[in-house]
């Protein structure tokens, strides 16, 4: 296998979400859905396998710019709210599912997809203001 192939091999398991070693040898752990418990209870309005269907779907993308689309399909602004004087946008986020849309809290989004805040800060708020 040459360089470039190894590269984009690897470039390809990082954004799937597989654990792989990088090219710096540092060993990254695959991605993983963290659902946690939420006051609102968002994992029960999806089954167990809707939840894993959602995550794997969205690592088998493969593909910054496409899950970066995928996500901003995800996320609806509310508009803006006023707190202790700072503007602060409204989110709403959807899992759209084949069988229904369900609405989720912030935390079970991410979660969910297993990614952080800060992509959806950078890579997506940007581009829904
Ligand atoms: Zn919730």
């Amino acid at each position: 296998m040459s360089v470039k192939t190894s590269k984009l091999l690897l470039h390809y398991l990082n954004l799937s979400g597989n654990q792989h070693v990088s090219l710096r040898g540092i060993a990254r752990e695959a991605k993983q859905q963290v659902i946690e418990d939420c006051m609102c209870n968002c994992q029960n309005r999806l089954s167990l396998l809707q939840i894993r269907r959602v995550f794997s779907e969205f690592w088998a993308i493969a593909n910054h710019e496409q899950q970066n689309h995928y996500l901003r399909g995800c996320i609806e602004v509310l508009g803006t709210e006023n707190i202790n004087g700072n503007r602060k946008k409204m989110y709403r986020y959807k899992v759209k599912l084949p069988e229904f849309t369900v609405n989720v809290c912030r935390k079970f989004f991410l979660g969910l997809h297993g990614i952080n805040e800060s992509r959806i800060r950078r890579k997506v708020g940007k581009l829904l203001l």
